[in-house]
């Protein structure tokens, strides 16, 4: 029960509507022991001949009465407690988004999305029934079960007493089974989360299994999990089946005790047919109480456990955060990056070491360098995806960390290689951060990363769907859409970061031409496996192993032996190749 001292903060935020439903609770439990009772005084009457067609309308008035009160009072014990309960599913539930969308990167890498998704809603919904069924079934079997208990031992203690021995068995078992049914129930649903996942990776991965061959496979692994979840759900459904009958045999049990005492002592003229009646009527009413008091320690422990997950993931720290001093200005201005030595989280050896250079405010910066050389580790350290220890990021006049993250994420436009896009219209997609942009400005950002074009092909043009719903987009165009994106914002500093790498080379010379023209006083950082993409930028630098191993000009490195040079031939063989590869093929007469 500890778990409703923990959620104290918040019934004593919702006090009034808590004591508004409990306080109506009583009253509806005091209201029905009402008609059982009246019941039984006019069978009495019937039995004596001593009923008036008056005092059978008084007592159908009375019924009327009870019963109208009854229906209005559980309408507002419901929406009280209940509606409290879905307040903190609610409060609970931004909180948590919230808490989700400040958490840094290292977080995602750690932890599996369909866990991260069961958390915000399996267990805010266990929360929810804490303080909603629970906090019910707690004060509803306590009332209604001492009131009914109190009547039933008014007409005969001593028929109470035999008849209700049986009951708290009734209680223990509800707990007990309905313990069973909620683990079973968890499994199950866990397979069924798992079949989720697998079906929705399968149609994801639907190419990569074609094209081995693999279908045989996954139709095999999908069956025996589909099978798992049949056999879990079975299993639910056996202790549903021996649930349902043992209540009730154990209920005909009191019944059946009811009739034979009761009956013995109608004709030993301790009670009356009437005070009979509404026992056994009552005897129906303490059931529900009884099943309510064995569920309450499921809801509860279900809540509590709940209620730890959340909170630790409520305490991951945050570990990129506004310093407490922070400025409140739009970073702008030449950049400076001072970094010594850099280390991811959790890592030991450092993947930056000693890269010392500047920009000018405007220019355009090229970073090149084999896979894994720590380019994009440089430009994550720009937008603050992780913090520096071992040196500085000077942005104009300050450093980074001084200013608040969300300016300086909004200074920074970053293209990722992957960017994500959502199952939305393609304008919607370009307007992400913007939303009330006209579709002209919109359109202009899609001219400039060459999209315009494509997006105009489509049949509903930029309000045609992405994605699952929608139109699949090539590598290349996502790519396009992606850096429209970014240009819409025309921040200071505009990050591509190997965002080019889907699209052919004409396009790529479009597009860093249009940007060439279109940022001319904002800073630009491309990096790009295609060195024709930097050749433009006012410096490049190659990196190495985590080291600056080159920097200059296009036309400084030319003259330099090192990677830069080799590779910039290389690639232009390639391509050459590629070109007479291409006019060949033209002049090939497929008629002969
Ligand atoms: P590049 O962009 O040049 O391909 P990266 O900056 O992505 O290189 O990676 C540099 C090095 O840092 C690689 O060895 C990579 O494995 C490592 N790395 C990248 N991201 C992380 C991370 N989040 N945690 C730990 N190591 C990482």
């Amino acid at each position: 029960m500890k778990i409703f001292s923990e959620l104290m903060w918040f019934f004593k935020q919702e006090k009034k509507a808590y004591l508004r439903g409990v306080f109506v609770l009583l009253i509806v439990a005091v209201l029905q022991v009402i008609p059982p009772r009246i019941v039984g005084i006019v069978i009495d009457e019937i039995d004596k001949n001593t009923l008036t067609g008056r005092q059978l309308l008084g007592w159908i008035a009375v019924l009327v009465l009870a019963a109208l009160s009854m229906y209005v009072l559980r309408f507002v014990w419901r929406v009280s407690i209940f509606g409290s309960s879905n307040k903190l599913a609610r409060l609970t539930r931004s909180r948590l988004f919230e808490h989700f969308t400040n958490l840094p990167m290292s977080f995602y890498q750690r932890k599996r999305t369909g866990d991260l998704m069961a958390h915000a809603t399996n267990d805010i919904q266990a929360i929810q029934q804490t303080a909603g069924f629970g906090v019910l079934s707690l004060f509803d079997s306590l009332s209604q079960g001492t009131i009914v208990i109190i009547a039933m031992l008014l007409i005969n203690w001593k028929l109470a007493i035999i008849v209700l021995l049986p009951l708290p068995i009734m209680a223990i078992l509800a707990n007990f089974y309905g313990g069973m049914l909620f683990k079973s129930f968890h499994l199950a649903q866990e397979a069924f989360s798992n079949m989720n996942d697998r079906t929705h990776e399968s149609i994801n991965g639907v190419k990569v299994i074609k094209s081995f061959g693999q279908e045989k496979e996954e139709i095999a692994a999908f069956i025996k999990q589909a099978e798992d979840v049949t056999a879990k759900n079975y299993t639910v459904a056996r202790i549903d089946g021996l649930f349902d009958p043992t209540i009730s045999m154990i209920s005909g049990i009191c019944f059946l005790l009811s009739f034979g005492f009761g009956g013995y002592y109608v004709t030993q003229n301790v009670i009356t047919i009437g005070a009979l009646i509404s026992f056994t009527t009552y005897l129906g009413l303490l059931i529900w109480p009884m099943l309510a008091f064995g569920f309450l320690f499921n809801v509860v422990e279900r809540g509590s456990a709940s209620y730890s997950r959340i909170k630790t993931l409520l305490a991951e720290e945050v570990e990129i955060a506004d310093e407490m001093d922070v400025i409140n200005a739009t970073p702008s201005g030449d950049l400076h990056f001072m970094i010594d030595s850099f280390t991811y989280p959790n890592e030991t050896i450092p993947v930056l070491k000693n890269v010392h250079f500047h920009i000018n405010k405007g220019e355009t910066l090229g970073v090149v360098g084999k896979t894994g050389a720590g380019k994009s580790t440089l430009l994550k350290l720009l937008v603050r995806a992780f913090d520096l220890t071992d040196g500085n990021i000077i942005f104009g006049d300050h450093r980074i960390t001084r200013f608040k993250l969300s300016n300086l994420r909004k200074s920074v436009g970053y293209v990722p290689q992957d960017n994500f896009l959502f199952s939305t219209t393609i304008r919607e997609n370009i307007a992400f951060a913007k939303t009330d942009l006209a579709l002209e400005a919109v359109m202009e950002a899609a001219t400039l990363a060459n999209i315009h074009r494509d997006i105009e092909e489509f049949s509903d043009g930029y309000e045609t769907i992405v994605g699952e719903r929608g139109v699949a987009l090539s590598g290349g165009q996502k790519q396009r859409i992606a850096i429209a994106r970014a240009l819409l914002l025309n921040t200071e500093v505009l990050i591509l970061d190997d965002s080019l790498s889907a699209v052919d080379a004409k396009t790529e010379e479009i597009i860093i031409s249009n940007l060439r023209q279109n940022r001319l006083d904002k800073t630009t950082i491309i990096t790009s496996h295609r060195l024709s993409a930097v050749k433009h930028s006012q410096q490049i630098i190659v990196f190495d192993e985590g080291e600056i191993a080159q920097i200059g000009t296009h036309e400084e490195l030319m003259r330099q032996q090192g990677w830069y040079k080799e590779m910039y031939l290389k690639q232009q063989l390639e391509e050459s190749i590629d070109q007479d590869v291409l006019t060949q093929d033209m002049n090939i007469d497929y008629t002969k």
